[in-house]
């Protein structure tokens, strides 16, 4: 960890913030808070990670992050602007043009180019269609697969995979990077090469990432971790 204090921070823009945010799940006639009164400060341009052991709450807090839930109570604000009790539909649509999914099995559509996968989040943006072909192959020079634009997911290998998901993640300038176990399906060479991406991303472009994961040893290359357990960071 290169910085460990918040207060490095407290001069940029919050990007995203959690108050007291609860989320429970019911069965039968027990109520478990998975997320038991987070609150949590994302800062522009800031690395961090979340980490804690299995059944901890991380992947709850992810979805909540990444605005794919709402909490049962408490407030998510983006740029300050309360969006707890948006409908999906509206929800869908300043996800798709706020955040970059990056998820452990890269989730790319199998029988689709590397370009037409990572103009896909584009369909829900403004820019016109036009103009998603150049932008594609401009994300993928950007993460080095400029000689691979036609290949489909099972002519990439795995940290090739994992590339066009972060120049999917990439296309739309997203405030924030959310990725969840990035480098789980990887090879140790290969998750590297990503975590070098990641890093690359943050100083060189200063993009603002959340890196969720079950290592300590990789959450301890972000700027700042939180460790949650029993769904409260401590
Ligand atoms: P992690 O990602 O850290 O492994 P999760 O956020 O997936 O943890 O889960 C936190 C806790 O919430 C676990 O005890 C899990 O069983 C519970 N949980 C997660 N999702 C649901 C759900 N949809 N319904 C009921 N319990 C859930
Ligand atoms: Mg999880």
């Amino acid at each position: 960890m290169k910085l460990s204090s918040s207060k490095l921070n407290s001069n940029l823009p919050i990007v995203l913030e959690l108050v007291d945010v609860v989320k429970s799940y019911t069965s039968g006639n027990t109520t478990f808070n998975a997320l038991d009164g987070v609150s949590l400060k994302i800062y522009k341009g800031e690395f961090i990670s979340i980490t804690g052991p299995s059944g901890s709450g991380k992947s709850t807090l992810m979805h909540i992050i990444g605005l794919l839930d709402n909490p049962s109570s408490g407030q998510v604000l983006l740029e300050g602007q309360n969006i707890s009790h948006l409908k999906e539909t509206e929800m869908a649509k300043i996800r798709n043009v706020t955040l970059g999914f990056v998820f452990q099995q890269f989730n790319l559509l199998a029988k689709t180019s590397a370009v037409e996968n990572v103009t896909l989040p584009l369909l829900y943006s403004d820019i016109p269609k036009s103009k998603h072909q150049a932008l594609a192959v401009e994300m993928l020079t950007k993460v080095n697969l400029q000689d691979k634009l036609k290949n489909t997911p099972a002519q990439l290998s795995g940290g090739q995979q994992q590339r066009v998901a972060i120049a999917r993640a990439l296309i739309n300038d997203p405030k924030i990077i959310l990725a969840d176990e990035p480098t789980g399906n990887l090879d140790s060479k290969s998750g590297k090469e990503i975590m070098a991406l990641f890093h690359h991303l943050h100083e060189n472009e200063g993009r603002t990432i959340v890196l969720v994961t079950h290592d300590l040893e990789l959450a301890k290359q972000a700027q700042r971790i939180i460790i949650i357990k029993d769904g409260k960071i401590s």
